[in-house]
């Protein structure tokens, strides 16, 4: 892993903070003690991991992309990191991100934009980009990422790896540095099915330090690593598949689906409704609860502080201002608009409404169908650049993944295929509350 940090990372840009070597290769050989002496069994020990620099890691940098916390050392680190390190994890370093997780390229990063390894003219796709190239390029075994509104899906389809965003409540968000609260999950990314349903098995659990955490009868996500999709039951959006999406990715994702087909699966188009409301519902809850969650960092409590102030209210003031990336700001002012006197019912308990209709129009189809397979994004990977000019183009660009957070749900992408300039195609496959199994297996069945 380190030979093709030192090799690429350069280039790629896929981490924030590379782990000191001498301690990663420490850490390594007392997971291997512990190995020979039996102590430790499970398929992860050992194996280096690459954590999103949104998750919290004890006495080890944790920026969340951003210049407010470039240099915030936490004193504890999230539970889903601690489970893989109980696991025999070796943490190789913290990938780089959107800003506070709020973009879709990389690009938003105070550390500069992440590079496509497919191709560095291209961006990676946000915001876990660092943690899907880090994956792509072989310079870790897996990562985690977080996904508020597709941010494993998405990037996971532009890279050409395998990454599942779990339902919401299933790995727990203690540590992970919130941006929206009732949307973000933390899910593996990897090079296939059967090491994504390994890590999830190992993060996943209940845990009582996340109010919204669930206690689930049965974690054993492995189970569904079976070749068999006779009978399963697939819906396929006729809305997500019309105008707007690109040819190439659609007729790739066709094609994955005759796969499954081919192997007993009953395939059906229907009418995913309110998709048109996805988009607005999304961007009016995420900035509200962003808006709310970015309260913390005013200078006193973590991070940076600006040089010279006259009185707190300038201290807080010139601090946000200079902390903050352009993007954050503008999600901080469109939250607090929403949630102002006046504007409230009005953006946001309309988006609160339309989320129940989304949920309400997903509960309708998994009624009929066991999995829903859609795009993760209407193109492959765009050029570098040519996302930052236009926000709201790059908001629309979120059309295949968004809906899924807000109905809580458990989405997986798989590679299936690329386009005529060799950039990865993905396929989402996106289930019932807590039917990660069944996803899972069309998932692997596929592949
Ligand atoms: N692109 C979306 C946003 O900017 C989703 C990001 C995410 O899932 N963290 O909000």
């Amino acid at each position: 892993a380190f030979a093709h940090i030192e090799k690429q990372d350069k280039t790629i840009n896929s981490f924030v903070t590379v782990t000191n070597k001498e301690e990663a290769l420490k850490k390594a050989e007392e997971v291997q003690k512990l190995i020979d002496e039996g102590k430790l069994t499970g398929p992860l020990a050992g194996v280096p991991v690459a954590i999103k620099d949104n998750m919290c890691t004890k006495g080890m940098l944790t920026t969340c992309s951003s210049k407010i916390l470039g240099n915030f050392v936490p004193t504890y680190t999230a539970t889903a990191v601690e489970n893989l390190e109980k696991a025999g994890a070796v943490i190789i370093g913290k990938t780089n991100m959107d800003e506070f997780a709020m973009g879709s390229t990389t690009e938003t990063s105070a550390f500069g934009a992440t590079k496509n390894p497919w191709n560095t003219e291209h961006v990676p796709g946000g915001s876990s980009g660092g943690s899907c190239t880090a994956v792509a390029s072989e310079e870790c075994s897996y990562a985690l990422g977080s996904d508020t509104g597709g941010s494993i899906r998405q990037p996971s389809s532009f890279c050409g790896v395998t990454g599942i965003k779990p339902t919401y409540g299933t790995v727990s968000r203690y540590g992970l540095i919130a941006y929206g609260s009732s949307l973000d999950q933390i899910g593996p990314v990897a090079k296939d099915v059967t090491d994504v349903a390994t890590i999830l098995e190992t993060i996943a659990g209940h845990d009582e330090k996340d109010s919204t955490s669930v206690k689930r009868d049965d974690y054993n996500f492995t189970e569904a690593l079976v070749d068999d999709v006779k009978g399963l039951k697939i819906g396929i959006p006729k809305d997500y598949f019309g105008d707007g999406l690109d040819k190439e990715v659609k007729d790739s994702i066709l094609n994955a689906v005759e796969v499954l087909k081919s192997k007993g699966a009953i395939v059906e188009e229907f009418d995913l409704s309110l998709v048109e409301y996805a988009i607005p519902a999304y961007y009016v809850i995420a900035s509200a609860e962003a808006s709310s969650n970015l309260e913390r960092f005013d200078g006193v409590k973590y991070g940076y502080r600006t040089q010279e102030y006259e009185g707190l209210h300038n201290m807080y003031k010139k601090t946000r201002s200079e902390g903050f990336g352009e993007e954050v700001k503008r999600r901080i002012m469109l939250g607090s608009f929403v949630l102002s006197s006046g504007y409230y019912d009005a953006y946001y308990l309309k988006a609160l409404r339309t989320k129940a209709l989304i949920k309400k129009a997903f509960d309708e189809a998994f009624a009929k169908y066991d999995v829903i397979i859609a795009p993760a994004a209407p193109t492959t990977a765009p050029k570098i650049g040519s996302s930052l000019a236009d926000p709201i183009k790059m908001y629309l660009g979120d059309i295949y993944t968004i809906s899924v957070n807000l109905a809580g749900l458990p989405g997986i992408t798989v590679p299936c295929g690329k386009d005529s300039n060799g950039l990865p195609i993905g396929m989402q496959i996106i289930g019932d509350c807590f039917k990660e199994k069944t996803i899972i297996r069309a998932a692997y069945a596929y592949e």
